[in-house]
């Protein structure tokens, strides 16, 4: 009768044992007190086995209470984020397998959608890890309450949450998703201070259970990642999210070897002077001869190198190789190169420059850095004294993509530059178009304001040309005169262009 007991309390822990306990020790009563004589029990002894079993009972049924508790406890711990007190990634794989494998979801949709606060770096630099922590629930709880019920909500880390909708069409999860955008980048008050942060969403959908939970979370992350990368608010997962990743993979891996290999080139663009039709200079545009004789553009590997450490041995390739075509060239034409904003801080690449210029004899006023507008987001100081570095070595710095970044005149006054390279965005629309004719005259005197020689970049037609040479541009460089060259061609090209020159 003890087994009995035993297994209630484990089962239905205190009450069962209890109640299991009782009926043991009644229907204890109808057995003799000694089996071999067949002696009734007396009513003393009823009792006294009743009571017995009530104890045992009791005790088994409280020890295994306290045991399951702990054991809810241990689990909620495991499944709480603890500074949030929102349920974690280990809640997340849990539920959401048992979602995808419960048969009542073999219909169904269970959509995942990923959200990231891009910008969570600033709000911790400014305000600390706690103003963080207290961002993350505020918003969480902003975003529950714009899903449906029964959407669970899960804190993956500090800058990343995941929802689970279920039985959802692909088209209502897109409508979700740009609700999910527009609530949380409302402005939330932090400390007493506005804080309005970007989100981006990655979201994912199994029809039925035929995806794996681990499949779905993969695909919802990679598509996260996606949005991340394109600078876009949402994205979708297909499938060409993860053939493109293992393509650029690939690529990067092999970049490395590339370098040993000298699989990498330079290649030149002419600049022009717009009032005499003079090639002035190029820029040096790197260029990956990949497998065969096919020519890899920088922005299929210089996106994801200049996010590597790689970006230091690629850039010493192009300091070195823009020194050597200096050197051969023996003409007064400038070079310019592009560094990025990691090449900044990066002793090797002052070292090389110096090197270029002192040991073997490059004019340093024919060397010219350009560095995009992009790469001066965050410190002024730090990047004033990093272009400082380079001015200092006689080297002219330009501004590249200007009208695309965020520079603004306080940027541009204190920076120490020579020049700017107004993006081809602005030169594209110039024709037949007032608008964007006055925009760049702005342009092209804000630059003059400043002293700085201002080039246009993407010029593809005689039309923009002459638009640009009556606004005052000083250079030109596009597909109109040639588009980046390998060093041999460009020298032929140059010849070719001073002959015309000379006979018109
Ligand atoms: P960027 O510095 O703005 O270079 C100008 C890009 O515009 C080049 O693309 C050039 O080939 C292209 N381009 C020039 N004229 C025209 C035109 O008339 N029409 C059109 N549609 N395009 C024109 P490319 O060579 O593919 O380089 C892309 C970007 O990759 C560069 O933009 C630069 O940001 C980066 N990059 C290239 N070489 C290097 C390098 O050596 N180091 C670093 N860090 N970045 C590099
Ligand atoms: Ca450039
Ligand atoms: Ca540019």
């Amino acid at each position: 009768m003890l087994i009995p007991v035993l297994i209630a309390a484990s089962w239905y822990a205190l009450p069962g044992a209890l109640v299991t306990a009782l009926a043991a020790g009644i229907l204890m009563a109808y057995m003799p007190q000694d089996a071999a004589l067949g002696s009734v029990q007396t009513t003393y002894n009823y009792w006294l086995r009743i009571a017995f079993y009530l104890l045992l009972g009791g005790l088994a049924g409280w020890l295994f209470h306290l045991r399951r508790r702990s054991f809810a406890t241990h689990r909620s711990i495991a499944r709480t984020d603890h500074l949030s007190g929102l349920a974690n990634q280990v809640a997340l794989d849990e539920d959401l397998e048992q979602c995808l494998s419960s048969s009542s979801r073999a219909t169904g949709t269970t959509a995942v959608i990923q959200v990231k606060v891009t910008d969570m770096a600033d709000v911790i630099e400014a305000l600390g890890l706690r103003a963080a922590d207290e961002l993350v629930v505020e918003m969480s709880q902003r975003l529950a309450r714009s899903v449906r019920k029964g959407s669970s909500l899960y804190r993956l880390g500090p800058d990343e949450l995941a929802l689970v909708v279920t039985d959802i069409e692909r088209k209502d999860l897109d409508a979700i998703t740009r609700r999910l955008v527009e609530v949380g980048e409302e402005s939330v008050l932090i400390h007493q201070v506005p804080v309005r942060v970007q989100l981006a969403m990655g979201t994912a959908i199994s029809e039925g259970n035929s995806k794996t939970a681990t499949e779905l979370l993969r695909q919802a992350r990679t598509a996260l990642m996606a949005a991340v990368r394109q600078r876009r608010d949402h994205a979708h997962f297909s499938p060409t999210f993860d053939q493109s990743t293992l393509a650029s993979l690939k690529l990067i891996a092999r970049v490395r070897d590339g370098l040993a290999a000298r699989e990498f080139e330079l290649h030149y663009q002419p600049k022009i002077c717009l009032a005499d039709g003079r090639v002035t200079g190029c820029e040096g545009l790197i260029r990956w001869r990949g497998d065969g004789d096919s020519l890899i553009p920088p922005g299929a590997f210089m996106p994801k190198v200049e996010q590597t450490s790689l970006i230091g041995p690629i850039s010493y390739f192009v300091v070195q190789a823009a020194g050597a075509f200096s050197l051969h060239t023996g003409s007064e034409d400038t070079i310019a190169i592009n560094l990025s904003v990691h090449n900044l801080h990066d002793e090797q690449i002052h070292d090389l420059l110096r090197q270029l210029i002192e040991q073997n004899g490059v004019r340093p006023d024919r060397l010219e850095v350009e560095i995009t507008e992009h790469a001066l987001i965050g410190d002024l100081e730090e990047a004033r004294s990093a272009i400082q570095r380079i001015r200092d070595l006689g080297i002219g710095v330009s501004l590249d993509d200007f009208g695309t970044g965020y520079a603004s005149f306080e940027y541009l006054q204190h920076l120490p530059l020579t020049g700017l390279k107004i993006d081809r965005a602005f030169v594209t629309q110039l024709e037949g178009n007032e608008p964007a004719r006055r925009l760049m005259a702005c342009m092209i005197d804000v630059g003059h304001a400043l002293g700085l020689e201002v080039t246009a970049e993407g010029v593809e037609t005689r039309e923009q040309a002459d638009i640009l040479r009556q606004l005052g541009c000083d250079l030109a460089q596009g597909f109109l005169y040639t588009p980046a060259l390998p060093d041999s061609e460009y020298q032929g090209w140059c010849r070719r262009h001073a002959e015309a020159l000379g006979h018109s």
